[in-house]
């Protein structure tokens, strides 16, 4: 079984673009590999401009199992292609051979030609294998949106027939664009961020704040398991379990009540900052959405925000929350965000939480605090899990 995998072209174009044509062979293989094991019955490789993957027929792989290539970043369409000799004659069979079976009344041809020493041009191509498919059928060419499109790919010596295009994800080759560190929190959002981060291209670490003893393990067991969900999207990441009970029960006892949640949220900023420093991380993101909450007005994203130097994604700040629903359930993750859990926030909070918080009245409440101390502190207690 041939595939054949586009991305897009623009995207890729300049000094990185086989830097990018790299890693999506690498993922495309490491995404097989996750789902089919290590057994290798299949090569990936690079071809004038696409990429090639060669199923062997002892692997039994079925076609609908091969679909993954969806979820693959940087594949913008992809084809399951029938192979053909550099030949007219061939070409046309195998061109023939996909149509036959098919009810049509018009049709076009779309050949494109990476080895430009074929005798005929693209153009000449085309025509060729059109009036072949007209005497056999009667449909006529219709360049203008055509019910049957058969595409010729000529590249490396080869060529390849196919008809149906499947849409991919789209986005950029995960791992092209740095690493990030994602706030992982056990909801709904949060995962969707991270998806949107992975699709873009960057690598994504997770951390995730926990009260044990007072919440469940349970809690740390979901995040673990969304974190496995979102692993297919990119292999190899690590979450943090940074405990978060002493925090807690320090602002409780030393602040007003009202500013605790922008207090627990801007020393999450702080400690995810330091462990993203000691990890050569240089974003953090977050499943915040404008006015969602009462954590998420835009006077409290400023309060947070301003709790570290290092940029803060929030890919999800113009979403509403049915879009982030859909998404989710997209991307697979719904299902586990909406098993029941205690999020670390929800204790002691206050009945009527800050919604206009001023920075200087929170800065005030914080120099209260041994900050760096409870940040060293969780950082040491830490657990670092790695995700496969
Ligand atoms: P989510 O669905 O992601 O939980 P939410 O709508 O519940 O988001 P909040 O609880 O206000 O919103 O959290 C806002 C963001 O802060 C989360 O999306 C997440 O990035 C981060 N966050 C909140 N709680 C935690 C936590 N316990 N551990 C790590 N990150 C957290
Ligand atoms: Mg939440």
């Amino acid at each position: 079984m041939i595939i054949i995998c586009h991305y897009d072209e623009i995207a890729l174009k300049g000094k990185n673009r086989n830097y990018f044509e790299k890693k999506l062979v690498e993922n495309i293989d490491r995404r097989l590999v996750k789902e089919f094991g290590e057994n290798k019955f299949w090569k990936v490789q690079k071809i004038a401009g696409r990429i090639l993957v060669e199923i062997k027929k002892e692997s039994k792989i079925e076609k609908e199992k091969l679909l993954i290539l969806k979820e693959v970043f940087g594949i913008v369409n992809f084809s399951f292609a029938e192979e053909s000799l550099q030949d007219i004659q061939e070409l046309k069979k195998t061109c023939w051979n996909l149509l036959e079976n098919k009810v049509f009344d018009n049709f076009r041809i779309t050949a494109s030609r990476a080895d430009k020493n074929f005798s005929l041009n693209s153009e000449e191509i085309n025509r060729e294998i059109g009036a072949f498919v007209v005497e056999k059928n009667k449909a006529k060419v219709k360049l203008r949106d055509p019910q049957v499109e058969c595409f010729v790919e000529l590249a490396n010596k080869r060529a390849f027939v196919y008809v149906d295009k499947i849409q991919g994800v789209g986005g950029l080759p995960v791992g092209s664009g740095g690493r990030c560190l994602a706030l992982l929190s056990g909801g709904i959002d949060s995962p969707v961020a991270a998806y949107l981060t992975l699709k873009r291209g960057a690598k994504v670490d997770f951390v995730h704040f926990h009260s044990l003893p007072y919440t469940s393990t349970a809690s740390n067991e979901k995040v673990l398991e969304l974190t496995q969900e979102l692993s297919k999207f990119q292999g190899k990441a690590k979450l943090f379990m940074v405990p978060f009970a002493k925090i807690q029960q320090q602002i409780v006892m030393q602040a007003p009540e009202k500013l605790r949640v922008v207090l627990y949220r801007r020393l999450m900023m702080k400690i995810a900052q330091e462990i993203a420093r000691q990890n050569k991380v240089l974003a953090l993101i977050t499943g915040e959405v404008l006015s969602q909450v009462a954590s998420q007005t835009l006077e409290n994203i400023y309060v947070t925000n301003d709790a570290v130097k290092m940029p803060i994604f929030r890919p999800l700040i113009g979403f509403d929350k049915l879009e982030i629903m859909r998404k989710a359930q997209e991307i697979g993750t719904y299902e586990t965000s909406i098993l029941p859990h205690e999020d670390c926030c929800t204790r002691f909070i206050p009945k009527h939480p800050e919604t206009k918080a001023k920075l200087e009245e929170v800065i005030l409440a914080e120099d209260k605090l041994d900050v760096d101390g409870l940040i060293n502190e969780a950082i040491v207690n830490m657990e670092i899990k790695v995700i496969k």
